[in-house]
């Protein structure tokens, strides 16, 4: 009874919920926007930054490690902060279709950015690589999707010619638009925690989020926000590792389909990362991947995909120097349901199939 009254008092006396705009108009002074700017938002941004205990404790020394769970965004996955900016600017130029290559995520987002401002919204994607849920997305927000015989850095080839000989914009992230959107994370966590992280574990795929969160820190760090720049760890698979080993993979390979990808167009701006944090890229198996894949699932309750998994993965894989007391931030780029199959084929759970439907039988299930 108490406990209810406490409740009923709580709500009187705040009002809790507040309506999150978007990150447009929540960053406005810092995003390249005008009173002209048409604001086409799904109210994308504003996620969590939780405290993982499991990984903390994996590391010891009083770190704390805490994951940007970006894949909460409108369309699931990060590509959300940056679309909001890019079509919004390409509806400020009148622009009437968007085209876009996508190993996936940057398909649903801007098909579903593009609807939502009412244009029409193209997307090339890798045959037989892009995982279900993105399909469906991208189908269900009314793209137009075509898929070819070539992977992801072909995809973009063609879609880079096209921009520039049709009326269409291009919104992968060689648009700038889509890199001044994805920097408000930075924000969001220098605000979360107080500073900036010591250290930021991100995956590549383009690299483009890497060289937008090193923009984001870089301008806070500016205006005094916080007072110091954050590492910036950048993670590939091994399969598709270009940055790691500076060289263009022809044919890359990894469960982590949203980074699969042999030939990055931020390249120079990643190494430039790299270098103006004193970085550090680092290769991980697909097996080190879906390690972390399902400890933040059956430890934390957190349910990300393989490729934000890598993050993770590479954080533990560099423990031992993990300097004391750090914190230590995660960024885990989309939501696990995108990829219902790699779940379903990764899994430690105990699934009973087949049973009669008795409580004796369902009661010997469960052992208990
Ligand atoms: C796009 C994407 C990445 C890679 O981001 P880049 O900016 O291309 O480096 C990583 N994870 C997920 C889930 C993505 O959708």
């Amino acid at each position: 009874m108490s406990f209810i009254k406490t409740i009923k008092n709580s709500f009187k006396k705040n009002t809790v919920h507040k309506t999150w705009p978007g990150l447009i108009e929540a960053y406005m002074q810092w995003l390249p926007v005008s009173e002209k700017t048409p604001i086409i938002t799904l109210q994308e941004g504003a996620t969590p930054l939780i405290y993982i205990r499991s990984v903390s404790e994996e590391i010891g020394k009083n770190v704390k490690v805490y994951v940007k769970y970006d894949g909460l965004n409108p369309t699931g996955s990060f590509k959300d902060r940056g679309m909001t900016m890019a079509i919004s600017k390409a509806k400020e130029n009148n622009c009437e279709a968007v085209i876009c290559a996508s190993t996936g995520n940057t398909s649903a987002s801007a098909a579903a950015y593009a609807k939502r401002g009412n244009m029409r919204a193209f997307v090339l994607i890798p045959e037989g690589y892009v995982a279900q849920g993105k399909l469906a997305q991208a189908l269900v927000y009314g793209a137009e999707v075509i898929s070819i015989n070539g992977n992801f850095d072909k995809a973009l080839d063609i879609v880079r010619e096209i921009s520039t000989q049709y009326p269409v914009t291009l919104v992968n992230s060689v648009n700038p638009f889509r890199l001044e959107g994805q920097k408000t994370s930075a924000f969001e966590i220098i605000e979360s925690l107080g500073n900036a992280p010591d250290w930021l574990c991100i995956p590549m795929g383009n690299a483009g989020n890497i060289s937008a969160y090193w923009m984001g820190f870089q301008e806070y760090f500016k205006h005094k926000r916080s007072d110091k720049l954050p590492r910036m760890l950048g993670f590939q698979a091994s399969g598709s590792a270009p940055l790691v080993h500076e060289k263009i993979i022809h044919e890359p390979q990894t469960i982590a389909t949203a980074i699969r990808i042999g030939n990055p167009v931020n390249r120079e701006k990643a190494l430039k990362v790299k270098k103006e944090s004193n970085g550090k890229f680092l290769a991980i198996t697909d097996e080190e991947i879906i390690r972390a894949y399902k400890l933040l699932g059956e430890k934390e309750g957190i349910f990300c995909e393989p490729a934000s998994a890598a993050s993770v993965a590479g954080l533990l894989k560099l423990k031992r120097e993990v300097p004391k007391d750090s914190t230590i931030v995660c960024v885990l780029t989309g939501n696990g349901l995108k990829d219902p199959d790699c779940a379903i084929n990764n899994n430690d759970a105990i699934f009973h199939t087949n049973l009669d439907p008795t409580i004796n039988d369902v009661v010997k299930a469960m052992k208990l």
